[in-house]
Order: C-alpha cells, then sequence, then structure tokens
C-alpha cells in the first residue's frame, strides 16, 4: 500500500488530530505556565522569617490567567500585617522577572489564615531554625477567634511546645510576646536554651 493512496482518505481524520493535539499542547502550554507562576511566587520567601516560603506558610491560594493576565491570590498571614504589603511587591518582583509584568496580585480574607496551613516542611523549617513550630488550633476558638474571651481562653489553654533543639517537653514560657508579637518567648529546661513558640492563630 503507497502512503499516497491512503491520503484523502486519512485526511479529515488527520485534520482533526491535529486540531485536537494543537488543542492539547495549548493547554498543556498553559498548565504549565500556570504550575511556574505557582512555583515562583511560592518561592518567595516571608519578610519576617526567611526561612519560610509562601508554599510553606500556605499563604498562595490561587494562581490563574484571567485571559492573558495572570492572577494570583494570597491570604496574608495577619490582617494588617505590614508584611503583607513586602510579601505583595516581592510576589510581583518574582512573577516580573519570570515574564509575567503585569500580574495581578489579589488577597482573599476569607477563609482567614490560620497556623494549620503551615506545611509539614515549613514546621520542620521552623525547627531547624529554632522555632517551635506552632500546635493544632483548636476548632472551636477559629470562628470566635476575634471575641476577648475566646482570645483569653486560648492564651490560657496549655500550651505545649518542644524545645526545637532537644525536643524536650519540659519548658517554661519566659514572655507572652517573643521576637514577634506572633512569636511567645519559651526556655527549655531541659538545655536551657531559650526559643521562639509560633503561637497556634
Ligand atoms: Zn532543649
Amino acid at each position: 500500500m503507497s502512503p499516497l493512496s491512503g491520503d484523502s482518505k486519512t485526511l479529515p481524520c488527520a485534520t482533526e488530530s491535529v486540531a485536537e493535539a494543537r488543542t492539547e499542547s495549548v493547554a498543556a502550554a498553559h498548565a504549565e505556565s500556570v504550575a511556574a507562576a505557582r512555583a515562583a511566587a511560592g518561592a518567595v520567601t516571608d519578610p519576617e522569617i526567611p526561612v519560610l516560603t509562601l508554599a510553606d506558610l500556605g499563604i498562595l491560594r490561587d494562581v490563574r490567567f484571567d485571559g492573558e493576565r495572570l492572577q494570583v491570590t494570597l491570604t496574608p498571614t495577619y490582617t494588617g500585617c505590614p508584611a503583607t504589603q513586602v510579601i505583595e511587591q516581592d510576589v510581583r518582583d518574582a512573577l516580573a522577572a519570570q515574564g509575567w509584568p503585569d500580574a495581578q496580585v489579589r488577597t482573599s480574607l476569607s477563609p482567614p489564615w490560620s497556623t494549620d496551613w503551615i506545611s509539614e516542611q515549613g514546621r520542620e523549617k521552623l525547627r531547624a531554625y529554632g522555632i517551635a513550630p506552632p500546635g493544632p488550633v483548636s476548632r472551636e476558638h477559629v470562628p470566635v477567634r476575634l471575641t476577648g474571651l475566646a482570645r483569653i481562653a486560648r492564651e490560657t489553654a496549655p500550651a505545649g511546645p518542644a524545645c526545637p533543639r532537644c525536643t524536650s517537653q519540659r519548658v517554661e514560657r519566659l514572655a507572652e510576646h517573643g521576637s514577634t508579637a506572633c512569636k511567645a518567648l519559651y526556655r527549655c529546661l531541659a538545655c536551657r536554651e531559650p526559643f521562639d513558640y509560633f503561637k497556634p492563630y
């Protein structure tokens, strides 16, 4: 069978598969762009805890294209935190460096960020950095966490950070606020080293 003899018969089919392949390659390129943008934005580090990336913190909520324009959604860690503007600008810069100079960075406050969103890898990095990672947030406190009573309940609840250096749970709290308001200062009674505890929020 000569290849030419089959041409007229295979043409419609071939056209279809070319179109299909093109659609597939466009979709693949699109998925690749989203993945590249997600990686670039996710690799931006937190200005306050530079060992943690936005991906570690879990604040990168969504990466998508609105037509040709890249749109990234973040949920700030602490509302009103001055680091939020720094993070947004750092994300814009990181995306511009990857070829998306007009990327739009939006913030979404709902659902609110919680320390529970910090990845396991992020928790490991915190420990290696000498910060005890936050324990789980008690679910019952989440919906009412802005009220005074809930805050008191949470803060008087037995906190159980382990020493990030020697893992001892024999620790004492020295101060409610450590190097930043979101951390408490503790000291390990086993190795005597002070350390910051990233408070569950
Ligand atoms: Zn220790």
